[in-house]
């Protein structure tokens, strides 16, 4: 099957469903729906507060501020809370480093190391509001570092390991933080990635940088800077670094972190997010959308470089008192079962990664998931592009073994948290995110911001605010209303647009700007990738409009094949006709190009407007972001 837009249902087994948090979504969306500001005190309450909040929102539109006069900071909640407990000698974090090494945190271990490094920052000058840049490997310190940032009140900023010096600097800078927290390497795909030189490189154009902090990872030789760089574990070792500190009582509205988004479309955009409406959303919506219970172990192979990292690696697991896992390297590396045994070693219950990992992984076929026992495994999840139907299937019946349903989730760094999203007892349809999450209100509108009929291609919007709703970009208040406030008057413009069927199932289809008008149609990239990769020659597929006198556009698409098919003009008609086929004449790719990889952002994410630019001769625009 490839795209069919109403298709066949996939439903949880009873035996799963008589267990889970939420048994009926239909009752708690409609609660939610009636009284949202009771439906988010409800779950604001089920967290620590050193002071209640007088207002659940104030919406000044288009800025909300959440849990108004409360007091509250996400550290504690994710770490000292649970330390409280008897959770204190619970694994809070399984760490496995590409070389096979692994660590565990308990909770208690984790809110000391955290502390120290806290009180390191303190000492180093670092204060209330103050910037800290992090960019460091998939280590714990990446997550020690994020959490003692921001339970002294600091603002943390991550910066994917990996991004080139520019990129680096560009972000330092318009953050004006005053530490950044790098390594002298970390080790991936066999190699050793340096990061060091690169810091040294970029910090030498950051005039707000007082002092870099380096964590030993892999022994490499690095150039230290005297009067300004720091050994982590020397610091770590000095007696400023003293296992006790007390959470900052942070306003509820007070910023947490800068994240900067993946650059999809265009330049990354400083997104500012809070302690307060940020804990409260990426605390129920991994609760409720994986189903979180007390014995999970959930890994969610994002890095914390970006969004997902941050919610669902970091916050969300860590403030429902999960244990989380982390793990350093490639997924193939040394063989191309190493995430089934990570599975497998480690007993992982819910699965949290990108449809280009799952693409990416099916061609190696499923000999090397089937000689791994994942019989641990409860919840699957998706997120960063539609999932195309074909590797929706393969992790359904391979990975999932018929048993665990997909969470497909619909979001994005501004809205924190996940927004649609199916939940556990959601029927299910391949390919579609389903419907939002509790106390969210979504639709698909015309040019008019008029919704659409089911069936009908729009914009998706949303539709009042939420908690862990982003609350500015950096800097930039224009920038915040400019992008996601003007398109639609009193709505969230996402970008994004979509389709809604017949049974209120939301399908993205693309970006809005890569949408493909053809002879007066509007095709989905989505749609028409979908299409290619359900071939069976087919490993992943980007589509592109290409101005055409007569049409408008016609479709080009770049092929990437599984192992063991070869290019050929028959194989690139046949192709043609597949498309032609599954989804009618109109959408028949005119150009077919073999390639071997497909520019994408760091975080996985096909960037087909550099695509279109090389294919045009156009300049590329900002690609600070893209993959080597
Ligand atoms: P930029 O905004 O700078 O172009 P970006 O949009 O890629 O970058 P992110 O915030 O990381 O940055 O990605 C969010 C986007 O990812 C969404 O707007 C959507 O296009 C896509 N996305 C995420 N999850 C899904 C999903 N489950 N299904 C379909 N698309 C998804
Ligand atoms: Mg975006």
């Amino acid at each position: 099957m490839s795209t069919n837009h109403n298709g066949e249902f996939f439903y949880p087994s009873e035996e799963l469903k008589s267990k889970l948090h939420v048994k009926n979504y239909d009752e708690i969306y409609q609660y939610a729906a009636e009284h949202p500001e009771s439906f988010w005190s409800v779950i604001a309450s089920e967290l620590s507060w050193f002071k209640p909040w007088d207002k659940v929102l104030e919406w000044e539109y288009p800025f909300a501020r959440w849990f108004v006069g409360g007091k509250t900071n996400i550290a504690y909640n994710a770490l000292d809370r649970h330390v409280n407990t008897w959770r204190r000698n619970k694994l809070a974090l399984i760490w496995e480093g590409e070389n096979a090494e692994v660590r565990t945190y308990t909770y208690l271990q984790l809110q000391r190391e955290v502390n120290r490094f806290a009180n390191v920052l303190k000492a180093m000058g670092v204060q209330k509001g103050d910037r800290v840049s992090i960019y460091l490997p998939r280590i714990p310190e990446q997550m020690i570092a994020m959490l003692a940032a921001a339970k002294i009140g600091a603002i943390h900023t991550l910066v994917y390991a990996g991004f080139s010096v520019e990129a680096l600097r560009d972000r330092i800078n318009d953050a004006e933080s005053k530490i950044v927290v790098t390594a002298d390497g970390g080790f991936y795909n066999g190699k050793v990635v340096p990061l060091k030189n690169i810091v040294d490189e970029a910090v030498s154009k950051c005039p707000s940088i007082i002092s870099v902090i380096v964590v030993k990872r892999t022994g490499a030789d690095v150039d230290m800077t005297p009067g300004r760089d720091l050994w982590y574990h020397e610091l770590m070792a000095l007696p400023i670094a003293s296992p006790k500190c007390d959470a900052e009582e942070m306003d509820a509205t007070d910023p947490l972190f800068i994240l900067y988004t993946s650059g999809t479309t265009g330049k990354p955009k400083g997104v500012v997010h809070s302690h307060g409406g940020y804990m409260v959303g990426t605390y129920i919506t991994t609760k409720w959308v994986f189903d979180m219970k007390e014995e999970d172990t959930h890994w969610c192979t994002a890095d914390s470089g970006w969004v997902t990292g941050h919610s669902y690696v970091v916050y969300g697991p860590l403030l429902n008192g999960a244990t989380t896992v982390m793990y350093e390297g490639a997924p193939t590396y040394p063989l191309p079962d190493r995430w089934w045994s990570i599975v497998e070693r480690h007993n992982v219950t819910i699965f949290y990664t990108a449809p280009t990992a799952i693409r990416s992984l099916m061609r190696y076929g499923s000999s090397w998931v089937n000689r791994r026992d994942l019989s641990t495994l409860r919840i699957l999840g998706s997120v960063g592009e539609p999932i195309n139907p074909e590797a929706w299937l393969w992790f359904y019946k391979i990975i999932g073994q018929e048993r665990c349903p997909i969470m497909d989730t619909w979001w994005q760094t501004e809205t924190g948290m996940h927004i649609i999203t199916p939940l556990p007892c959601t029927p299910l349809k391949p390919g579609s995110a389903s419907k939002p999450f509790p106390g969210i209100v979504v639709d698909v509108v015309d040019e008019e911001g008029e919704s659409v009929k089911p069936g009908e291609e729009g914009f998706l919007v949303i539709k009042t605010p939420w908690p862990a709703m982003l609350q500015t970009v950096y800097k930039d208040p224009e920038r915040y209303k400019q992008q996601y406030w003007s398109r639609f008057p009193g709505v969230y413009f996402a970008g994004d647009s979509a389709k809604k069927d017949e049974d209120g199932y939301i399908w993205i289809i693309g970006r809005v700007d890569d949408v493909i008008k053809v002879a007066g149609y509007r095709l989905g990239t989505a749609e028409i990738e979908s299409a290619l990769v359900s071939h069976p020659a087919v490993a992943e597929a980007a589509a592109i409009g290409k101005p055409d006198p007569l049409k408008g556009n016609i479709i080009k698409v770049f092929v990437i094949l599984k192992f063991g098919y070869e290019p050929s003009e028959k194989l690139a008609q046949e192709l043609k006709n597949h498309v032609g086929h599954e989804l009618g004449p109109i959408a028949k790719p005119a150009e077919i190009q073999f390639v071997e990889s497909l520019p994408k952002t760091r975080s996985g994410k096909i960037m087909r407007r550099v695509l279109r630019a090389q294919e045009l001769g156009q300049p590329v625009g900002d690609l600070s972001t893209l993959e080597e």
